[in-house]
């Protein structure tokens, strides 16, 4: 295995599937055997969980809602899915613990640095809730945030497509699908990997970001292994 330690960003949307709103169940159990499967190579797992299928702040905004109190919804909408993953791992028999950025005691542990990475290192599935608990930020930044403070070794940004292209492949028949590319080259061709903020951040961290196509079985086992053939690696 390429990794001891990874951090996997999920989007709310990924969890749809086919739906157009909410959680598609058959997703979350393939997604939960697919994140077991490298639980048991011995790969240490924490999982960032967006929101979009649910809530999403600016969409409150650009319909009148107050900026913040809409951020507020969406956050907590990443506490749902994040509960509803836990639930999918917990029934394929894979150990988690659920982490939130704002205190919700009674359903999810509150953001313990040390204590996420004690219960990765007991080989838990980590997953962090709530974005980064501040309003104006995604969840990829708290990705990468999240990937700085456990020290994970790549942050796998798990989407539809498979990769980083030259142009949207799903508007572009001619796109070309990068490899591999460096932070410098994303940034002065204007692809789009993730919001700037979180994509500066991993940058100055030197943190490598995977992009990949999540929902082809297996493909995160072969991410984790170094199969680079599957994705675009940013570094
Ligand atoms: N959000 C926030 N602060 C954060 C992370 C998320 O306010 O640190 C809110 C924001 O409103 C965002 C929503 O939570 O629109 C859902 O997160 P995101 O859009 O990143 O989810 P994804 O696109 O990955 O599903």
């Amino acid at each position: 295995m390429k990794y001891k330690r990874i951090l996997l960003k999920l989007s709310g949307e990924a969890l749809m599937g086919e739906r157009q709103y909410g959680i598609d169940p058959k997703r979350l159990a393939e997604y939960a055997e697919d994140i077991k499967a490298v639980t048991e190579k011995g790969i240490e797992v924490a999982i960032v969980i967006g929101g979009g299928n649910i809530f999403r702040g600016v969409a409150g905004a650009s319909k009148g809602m107050d900026r913040v109190q809409s951020d507020h919804m969406g956050m907590l909408a990443t506490v749902i899915n994040g509960l509803a993953l836990q639930d999918a791992l917990e029934a394929a028999d894979v150990k988690t613990r659920l982490q939130t950025a704002i205190k919700i005691n009674e359903v999810a542990e509150p953001f313990i640095r040390r204590k996420a990475m004690s219960h990765l290192r007991k080989g838990r599935v980590v997953i962090f809730g709530g974005g980064t608990g501040n309003p104006y930020f995604t969840t990829d930044s708290a990705a990468v945030l999240r990937a700085i403070e456990v020290e994970a070794d790549v942050i796998l940004k798990g989407t539809r497509v498979d990769g980083i292209y030259t142009a949207d492949p799903e508007k572009n028949t001619d796109a070309v699908k990068y490899d591999h590319i460096s932070f410098d080259d994303v940034l002065s061709k204007g692809l789009k990997v993730m919001d700037t903020t979180a994509f500066t951040l991993s940058q100055e961290n030197e943190l490598p970001i995977i992009v990949f196509d999540m929902n082809t079985r297996g493909n995160l086992m072969k991410v984790v292994s170094g199969d680079d053939s599957i994705g675009t690696t940013v570094n």
